[in-house]
């Protein structure tokens, strides 16, 4: 039981929506029941024989209703880079989708790296934004912006992210020293450090001998990054985490390896927790050849036993949740690469295609649909702060919801992406459940494939002292 009859007795038991029918979904609970919502929150949950009344009715017979999905990781390229996508084109491909939260990543032209930064950014998502959003801030290689820490938490930056490889070497924190001191810096503020591990010394060794051998398709570029430059990130991410007690959050795990020393590390150290990408749990490196530049992403599609791994590490708990790294850049970008892979950026979109790709893998037995809403909603928006107003249905909750056709099958098509980049690796692909309708504070954003107009969506901070472990 969720909390039956909580918030409406008698008398009060008139909404301005009731969602009616559906079974409720939650991390925890499986129940048919009536969703009462006024104000955009959920503000009871009621047996199905109860009586209501409601200025208006979402008839959920037969569907399930799930909390809305929290994209942990995100690339909406604005401010700076809108050619390849915006607030607007990157959330409404996220409410077609069924996510009703993103956090967005620093690395756009600038890069928020200031308070100022951050404020700016801020202010061009109120008006755009078809979802919530939160906004992550990054610290630079060399520290240079780490005093501003503490005004950043205060304008509410979700997390901290630090790149230790794969970007332009301003952005690496090569130094130990250095990480050190961003891992305590970042922790006394009580905020969240993302890492995305990688280690350039490995990549440029392996680079160099591929060029030299006159490698230029996606399995040379995929060879490029071997497994030993994730597990050197990861370690590094792990010691420190180990020695300073930061919170930690490693993006985009891949390989067997790294894995396996992450579930080592987490017996000690508690702050520590890890995200895996749709693409790396449902692609192999050979099963997207014939894609090209469009399926050349970091880290790469792997060889089918670390792709297993990811799965072993969702059902042991070593991988908390999954995110999509939606990394859009345009079809020209990426046909630059059809004949030298190195000339393509790295990165496709991915925030529409997660919910369904999820709920495709819970008709198919891989993982129960409860499973999927700890790992898109429920503990995304605890690690990070956002619990209990986002990622679960309950009384005092966001009424953030989508209601799910479990049996709809569909094909995922290119041509009905929202995202600016549109090739999506996952075209062709038949999946079994479908978001009917997404609903953000109580109000549909998406119904049937369809996007509202209004631009409802807000940012969103976290309140620290709700930020959990898993
Ligand atoms: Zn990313």
């Amino acid at each position: 039981m969720i909390s039956q009859f909580a918030g409406a007795q008698g008398p009060h038991r008139h909404f301005d929506l009731v969602v009616a029918g559906g079974t409720v979904i939650t991390a925890s609970h499986r129940e048919r029941l009536t969703i009462g919502i006024r104000d955009g929150q959920v503000t009871a949950l009621l047996d199905p024989k109860v009586d209501w009344q409601a200025n208006h009715v979402i008839d959920a017979r037969g569907l399930f209703v799930l909390p809305g999905a929290v994209d942990a990781h995100v690339h909406f390229r604005e401010p700076g880079l809108v050619r390849k996508e915006g607030f607007v084109s990157g959330t409404r491909a996220a409410a077609a989708g069924g996510v009703t939260t993103v956090m967005v990543m620093p690395t756009d032209q600038p890069w928020t790296f200031t308070p100022q930064d951050f404020k700016e950014k801020r202010t061009l998502l109120s008006g755009q934004a078809h979802v919530d959003v939160a906004l992550q801030a990054a610290l630079a290689g060399d520290l240079s912006n780490i005093d501003s820490v503490e005004e950043l938490v205060a304008a509410g930056a979700i997390s901290f992210e630090l790149f230790l490889g794969d970007v332009p070497p301003a952005y690496v924190i090569g130094d130990n020293g250095k990480l050190l001191e961003a891992f305590a810096r970042v922790t006394a503020a009580g905020s969240v450090v993302g890492v995305s591990p990688a280690d350039d010394g490995v990549i440029g060794l392996r680079m160099q001998r591929i060029s030299r051998e006159g490698g230029r398709d996606l399995a040379a570029f995929f060879r490029s990054r071997p497994p030993e430059s994730e597990v050197m990130g990861v370690a590094r991410a792990c010691v420190m985490a180990e020695a300073t007690g930061a919170r930690v959050h490693l993006r985009q795990m891949s390989t067997r390896p790294a894995i396996a020393l992450l579930r080592d590390f987490r017996r000690r150290a508690n702050g520590l927790s890890a995200e895996v990408t749709p693409h790396n749990l449902l692609f192999s490196d050979t099963s997207v050849a014939a894609l090209g530049p469009y399926a050349k992403v970091a880290p790469p599609l792997r060889e089918e036993d670390h792709r297993i791994a990811a799965w072993e590490g969702l059902a042991d708990g070593t991988l908390d949740i999954v995110a999509t790294d939606h990394a859009p850049h345009l079809e020209s970008e990426k046909e630059a690469g059809r004949d030298d892979i190195w000339k393509a950026p790295g990165g496709f979109p991915g925030v529409q295609t997660l919910v369904p790709l999820m709920l495709n893998s819970a008709a198919a037995g891989d993982l129960s649909y409860q499973d999927v809403v700890r790992l898109v909603s429920e503990n995304p928006a605890r690690l990070f702060g956002l619990f209990p107003r986002k990622g679960t249905i309950a009384v005092g909750a966001d009424a953030d919801l989508i209601i799910v056709d479990p049996q709809r099958e569909s094909i995922i098509r290119n041509e009905d992406q929202h995202s600016r980049a549109r090739v999506t690796p996952f075209a062709g692909r038949r999946v079994r459940g479908a978001v009917t309708t997404t609903l953000l504070r109580g109000s549909v954003i998406m119904q049937d494939g369809v996007v509202a107009d209004t631009a409802s969506g807000q940012f969103v901070a976290p309140d620290r002292g709700q930020s959990q472990h898993c």
